[in-house]
């Protein structure tokens, strides 16, 4: 599929329900009859081009090369779990139909490695067990679905964070006109051990919900301070942007919190920026911004993040103390040719002028949208056109001074 564009392999990932018991109670030489039982009922419900593999266990996969629709092959998967869910005969005459399977089934997509496919499809199996097992889950890449596999997500969070699983990588933010690099925001990455590296959209809506932002929310500060404090060079003295969720302004103690990082790092608050969402500024408390005011008396400065998706909230967030403003990647992907789009930016960066706010633009991946940008007067901006987000090149911090 890599080589030939037009052609998707299919995978499905299979994990047995109730095999535990097979092997408990009758014993393995038992537990290794049903799976062969089970590996011939998957190869009776597969094409002969087909390939079906024990990946160890009681976990299979079925390699569908050239299928035609994610339709096509979720039908072939809920041909094996009906297979795999009828009755096993065991030695001793008894009849046990307890077994099921629990499936995620993927396409690839161009670019894909086997292992992300595998971890994809792995992700969805485990999704299918959280749904109450023996059925199939297919990749639906809807809001709706998206919200329902992150929930399944919560029990992982908290061991996620005993492990120290939460990373953070850092995107440069760059001056428009000469490339070179000011500042970094530090993006949140969740290492799994199964599923590969994660980002924010797979997890943090769970994470938001979930008990453990707090502690999330104050790991990623420390990691963040942390490695800001080992640049070198050019970005020896430049800030590094930390994302603060909803939750950590409205409920936390976002002002202790910072505290303790930059004490724990010894990083100067002048080079620490905290990135609030529009949204979320816009209902501040009053309590929030008396916490950003005095952040701000530290040398801490505030961005507002993702400008011009919530305008509802502007008036409120214009009496915020504020230093920065970031204009959402949604209106930066329309430039140079969507009408709209360009008011937009330019309403911002006119507020911006007025009121001596720094802007920086998010999301340029196009050199036409980086021209227009610094033809308007926007100095600074990230995006894939300079970089992508990257893992620090220092250690992590010993476990010993991780705060949070
Ligand atoms: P954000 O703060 O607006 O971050 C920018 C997002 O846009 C990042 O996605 C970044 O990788 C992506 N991006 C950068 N340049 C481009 C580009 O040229 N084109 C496109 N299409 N995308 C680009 P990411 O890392 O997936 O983060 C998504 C969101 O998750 C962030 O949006 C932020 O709201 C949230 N987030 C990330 N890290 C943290 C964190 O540590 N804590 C909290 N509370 N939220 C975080
Ligand atoms: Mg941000
Ligand atoms: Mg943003």
């Amino acid at each position: 599929a890599g080589r030939d564009d037009t052609r998707r392999v299919g995978l499905i990932f299979l994990d047995l329900d109730g095999f535990k018991t097979v092997n408990d109670t009758w014993g393995h030489a038992q537990g290794d009859e049903v799976l062969k039982k089970v590996a011939k009922r998957i190869e009776a419900s597969i094409r002969a081009a087909d390939t079906a593999a024990r990946l160890g266990g009681d976990e299979f996969a079925v390699l569908c090369p050239d299928v035609a629709s994610l339709g096509q092959l979720q039908r072939v998967a809920e041909r094996i779990r009906e297979a795999i869910g009828r009755p096993v005969e065991l030695a001793d005459g008894v009849s046990y139909n307890q077994l099921s399977a629990s499936a995620g089934v993927v396409m690839s997509e161009r670019e894909n490695t086997a292992e992300e496919l595998i971890q994809r499809a792995d992700r969805l199996m485990y999704h299918s067990k959280q749904r109450g097992k023996d059925r199939v889950s297919a990749e639906d890449r809807s809001q709706d679905m998206v919200a329902l596999r992150a929930a399944a997500l919560v029990p992982e969070l908290g061991r996620a964070v005993e492990h120290d699983e939460f990373i953070v990588h850092f995107q440069p933010i760059v001056d428009l006109r000469t490339g070179a690099p000011v500042a970094a925001e530090a993006l949140l990455r969740w290492q799994h051990p199964r599923w590969g590296l994660l980002g924010p959209e797979e997890f943090l809506c769970a994470a938001e919900t979930s008990p453990h932002m707090p502690e999330i929310g104050g790991r990623v500060l420390h990691l963040a301070c942390h490695h800001a404090q080992q640049w070198t060079g050019a970005m020896a003295d430049s800030a590094v942007h930390v994302n603060i969720s909803g939750r950590q302004f409205e409920v936390g103690d976002l002002h202790a919190d910072v505290r303790d990082a930059l004490e724990k790092t010894a990083l100067p608050p002048d080079r620490l920026v905290l990135e609030l969402t529009e949204t979320h500024a816009g209902r501040a408390e009053d309590s929030a911004k008396t916490d950003l005011e005095r952040l701000r008396r530290l040398g801490v400065r505030i961005a507002i993040d993702d400008v011009g998706t919530g305008f509802s909230g502007l008036v409120r967030i214009l009496d915020l103390p504020i230093d920065i403003l970031k204009i959402d990647k949604q209106f930066v992907h329309g430039l140079p040719d969507d009408a709209r789009c360009e008011a937009i930016v330019k309403a911002i960066l006119s507020m911006a002028t007025s009121l001596r706010l720094t802007v920086i633009a998010e999301g340029i991946e196009k050199r036409a949208q980086c021209d227009a940008l610094v033809s308007w007067g926007c100095e600074l901006g990230q995006g894939f056109l300079f970089g992508r987000a990257q893992a620090p090149v220092g250690p992590p911090p010993s476990p010993a001074t991780a705060g949070a």
